[in-house]
């Protein structure tokens, strides 16, 4: 956890680097000619510093990842782009000089790349906060429901890109600038950061393009919305991944729009079959439109990313919770499938808040790892039908006190998956039990 805080400050820490680097630069050659014009520049640097940096975060480095979840990472993502908004603000104001000079076309060239920059920006961010992330509009009911049903995601994310115009502008915007032309520290510094950054984003869209290809060998429906979709590593291995982990899936020559969307894996590695299980809850246009995706369509993966089951986890003699809601049941049913595999003799629980019998899959697999398995039990309870044999309500500290599992708040690891209200729900109930956050292992279904 404390890993975690420090990790967060890791993406401003080099936003901060290149700022101050820039502005050394610009002091050991800088004649100011007033405050206005300082701060303009300064505040310039800060927002195209941010800017540099957001863009390596959207590349998402699973060398970051491992210490820094993904979901901080957007998290962080959201919080620079309000920084970036800012200055850039202060940046654009203090150098104001009206509307009429745009309309007159009587502006500097400069000023003209700045402009371009600033269009473009303005519909990353638009996009970026309406859109693509939910950090910031997830404070109204009515502002989510708004992004869900009126805007369409993909469209978005290709505006999104214009992030990279945008640094281009001002690339040339900062070589136009007048007071800074002869300052060649801050130009070399200025272009090696760009050619760094753009280069780092290329390179992460060849990657992805040229990621090992999955075939489709099953598309089944265990329930009415929930698809199970077993993918075939075809010209390579299987992917190496820990249990509980997620990917990335695109795909790539079926009907579907070709975007990535996020699935925790519910198979346990398997290099002997090669084969990589999802399921997939239909929950909005894309996941709805899955059943067009056939046996011998293309999939590509990207990742491995999450730490829901960290590497430390394994063969160790903790007790392990694993408490899911609905369809986050899917990185547990790949721990278990792990666990079961090499015999784990460790007490594993598993808690299954689910809504309907009809939700009820997989039970048979689940009774058979508790009869092969004896310090394996699981516990499932419906909030919406009422089921003979099981109770009835949401998984919370009553439930967990008369299925006996209470002695687990301070012994156990929990790891925890669902929706984000199931998953509001079962921290408070942790903090509530005062389970200790390094007990915790939180995979929330959405970013
Ligand atoms: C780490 C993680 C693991 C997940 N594992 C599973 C799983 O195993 N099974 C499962 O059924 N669902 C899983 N999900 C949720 C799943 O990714 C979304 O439900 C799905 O992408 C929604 O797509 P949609 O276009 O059909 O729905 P929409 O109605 O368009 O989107 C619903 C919500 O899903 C999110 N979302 C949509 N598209 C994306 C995207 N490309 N990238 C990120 N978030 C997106 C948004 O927050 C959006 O508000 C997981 C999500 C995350 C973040």
């Amino acid at each position: 956890m404390k890993k975690q805080k420090i990790m967060r400050w890791f993406y401003p820490g080099i936003a901060i680097f290149i700022f101050s680097t820039y502005l050394i630069a610009l002091l050991q050659d800088y004649i100011p000619n007033t405050v206005e014009v300082f701060l303009s520049t300064t505040m310039g640097m800060v927002s195209y510093s941010v800017m540099l940096t957001l863009v390596l975060i959207a590349i998402r480095p699973r060398q970051i990842e491992k210490h820094l979840e993904l979901k901080a990472m957007y998290e962080v993502h959201a919080w620079m782009a309000i920084a970036l908004i800012v200055t850039l603000f202060i940046h654009v104001f203090i150098r104001w000089s009206g509307l009429e000079n745009i309309f007159t076309l009587e502006i500097s060239d400069t000023s003209m790349l700045g402009y371009g920059g600033l269009i473009s920006l303005f519909l990353v961010m638009i996009t970026g906060i309406f859109v693509l992330s939910d950090v910031i509009i997830q404070k109204s009911d009515k502002l989510m429901e708004w992004k869900e049903n009126k805007w369409n995601r993909n469209v978005h994310l290709w505006i999104h890109r214009l992030a990279i115009v945008s640094i281009l502008f001002i690339y040339f915007h900062i070589w136009n600038v007048t007071y800074l032309s002869g300052n060649i520290l801050l130009h070399t510094l200025n272009t090696i950061y760009t050619v760094f950054v753009l280069g780092s984003y290329f390179y992460y869209k060849i990657r992805i393009w040229r990621l090992p290809r999955y075939e489709v060998i099953a598309n089944e429906m265990p329930t009415p919305d929930v698809h199970a979709l077993q993918l075939k590593a075809t010209k390579s291995d299987v992917m190496n991944y820990q249990p509980g982990q997620f990917g990335f899936f695109r795909f790539i020559d079926s009907d579907l729009p070709n975007e990535a969307h996020p699935f925790s894996f519910s198979s346990a590695l398997d290099h002997e079959s090669d084969i990589i299980e999802i399921m997939v809850k239909e929950s909005g246009d894309w996941t709805s439109s899955l059943d067009i995706v056939k046996e011998g369509d293309q999939v590509t993966i990207e990742g491995p990313y999450g730490n829901f089951y960290p590497k430390e986890k394994e063969n160790s003699d903790t007790p392990m919770i694993l408490l899911s809601g609905g369809i986050g049941f899917t990185p547990s049913l790949s721990v278990l499938r792990h666990e079961m595999a090499n015999n784990s003799d460790r007490r594993i629980a598993f808690l299954w808040g689910l809504h309907g019998e009809e939700d009820m899959i997989y039970t048979e697999e689940l009774k058979r790892m508790a009869d092969e398995n004896k310090n394996f039990t699981f516990h499932l309870i419906f909030s919406g039908e009422e089921i003979e044999g099981y109770p009835h309500g949401h998984v919370d500290d009553t439930f967990i006190r008369e299925e006996g599992l209470e002695e687990f708040y301070k012994t156990a690891s929990w790891h925890v998956c669902g929706p984000p209200p199931m998953l509001e729900a079962s921290k408070s109930l942790l903090a509530e039990q005062k389970v200790s956050k390094d007990q915790q292992y939180i995979e929330e279904f959405a970013f």
